[in-house]
């Protein structure tokens, strides 16, 4: 069956009717038109995968598709015309540049946490490049997934973009098969075995990962407002966010401070009972509800703690007494805990972050721009933001990805379009003027080389 699909998902690609430029535009209009016309059913699975509030719906998943598609609508003709490339000496009387081009057939596995944007912002690069691609949601969030195999074959073309459903062996199934780019966004065990399908066949990969993003709070900063946006970007989805800030690095003149002022966000934001408030997630499943609860052994919990399994309710929850042996410390929390470690100064913050895997994103608050850009050149990280948290995912001109364990490859806007595309070398030379090319044949003797 998925064999078929990807059969007539390849035909429909050679058929060259994804190419015309005027044809692409039109599936991405398309593409906007059923995010309009959708959004409350889209807004609904959403509740029901994550118990994600229906402000959030556009917030976090739709205004960010359909800004990404308002783009390569707009820039496509641009994005896609030949690039003239300088020239030199040898190839002043020709013509040299570089023509994109459709790689074929995409493949796009998203992730359960943002299960509209992380498959629908790869596919509008797909295709504004001119590929046929294969969406592979997350069986986690299986609302979302199902609306959407149910949706994209009605407003898009269906044999160039379609919805496989299915988990770990649906995907193990799928990446047996040969595809021209994968695009993945989930765990890095997972991107692993990824790449390990993917070098068979000798495609090449995106790997958008994730890992622990350190937050760094220096002394010298307005400290209501950094705890403010940090309790925002932590516990926006539950703390189900791949740059979520993971951990708090301080020092310890500051560390109460900052714990009473997160306390104070957090209430401010969530009232008294996180529970009940519209605004507040849950766990995605029971396993990560498991898993989660582990991580919070042999740390103190210095506010939050409560949980509630039958409702995969985990309170936002902040931690202290944490060391780097501390389980929480150990894989990317990926949940509403938020550790607390002190440190010296920033020598001891860098040395700390540059002692663990590179992070998705290393975020700094300070008023001090030397020391801001001090960790810019003595750390490595997929990006790096200072004085707030998420933001930097908005901005498309911005390329998204990581490094290191963090991941591989970016995209949004025209980065995506790169990604997605064969940036085809040209060198368009004329039969005529063969006496300058005399030198280069042998035999390369004196009397050859002296014309
Ligand atoms: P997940 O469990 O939904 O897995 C991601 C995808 O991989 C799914 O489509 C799933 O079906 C597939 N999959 C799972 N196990 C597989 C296997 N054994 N073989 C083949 N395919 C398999 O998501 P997750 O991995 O729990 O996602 C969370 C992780 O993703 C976190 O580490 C987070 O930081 C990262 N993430 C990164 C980004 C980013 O843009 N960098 C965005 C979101 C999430």
């Amino acid at each position: 069956m998925e064999r078929q699909t990807l059969q007539r998902a390849r035909e429909a690609f050679f058929s060259g009717r994804a190419r015309p430029l005027e044809f692409r535009v039109q599936q991405l209009h398309a593409l906007q038109k059923m995010l309009t016309e959708k959004e409350n059913e889209i807004s609904t699975a959403l509740k029901q995968d994550l118990n994600r509030s229906q402000y959030d719906t556009p917030l976090l998943e739709l205004i960010g598709i359909e800004n990404e598609i308002k783009l390569a609508v707009e820039k496509l003709s641009d994005w896609a015309a030949p690039r003239s490339v300088e020239k030199n000496l040898l190839t002043l009387s020709d013509e040299v540049y570089i023509q994109p081009e459709p790689l074929g057939l995409v493949l796009i596995i998203g992730a359960w946490n943002y299960p509209w944007a992380l498959t629908l912002l790869p596919l509008v690069g797909a295709i504004a490049a001119g590929n046929a691609a294969v969406v592979k949601p997350s069986e986690l969030s299986e609302c979302s997934s199902l609306l959407l195999r149910a949706l994209l074959p009605r407003y898009l073309d269906k044999d160039l973009y379609p919805v496989v459903t299915g988990g770990a062996a649906e995907t193990q199934e799928l990446l047996k098969q040969k595809f021209d780019h994968i695009f993945y966004t989930g765990s890095s065990s997972v991107g692993k075995l990824v790449m390990e399908a993917a070098a068979r066949h000798l495609t090449p990969v995106t790997l958008e990962l994730g890992g622990k993003s350190p937050c760094y709070i220096d002394k010298n900063c307005d400290i209501t407002t950094a705890c403010r946006r940090i309790t925002w970007g932590k516990l926006t989805n539950c703390g189900q966010t791949c740059i979520a800030p993971d951990y708090v690095l301080c020092e310890s003149v500051v560390q109460s401070r900052v714990l009473e002022e997160i306390k104070k966000s957090i209430k401010e934001f969530y009232t008294d009972n996180p529970k009940v408030s519209d605004d507040y997630g849950r766990i995605v499943s029971q396993r990560h509800f498991k898993r989660l609860m582990g991580l919070m052994e042999g740390s103190t919990v210095a506010f939050g703690g409560d949980v509630d399994e039958s409702q995969l309710y985990i309170g936002p929850t902040v931690l202290e007494g944490v060391t780097s042996e501390s389980r929480v410390m150990k894989e990317e929390i990926f949940g509403p805990l938020l550790p607390i470690i002190t440190v010296d100064g920033v020598e001891e913050a860098i040395q700390f972050i540059n002692d663990r895997e590179k992070p998705l994103v290393l975020y700094v608050f300070s008023y001090d721009k030397k020391l801001i850009k001090r960790m810019l050149a003595e750390t490595s990280s997929g990006a790096l933001l200072a004085n707030d948290c998420l933001v930097h995912f908005i901005d498309s001109a911005l390329p998204f990805g990581g490094v290191g364990h963090s991941g591989m490859g970016r995209y949004r806007g025209r980065h995506s379009f790169d990604l997605l595309s064969n940036l085809r070398s040209c060198l368009i030379k004329q039969l005529h003027l063969e006496r300058v090319n005399s030198m280069r044949y042998p035999p390369h003797n004196s009397r050859r080389l002296g014309w």
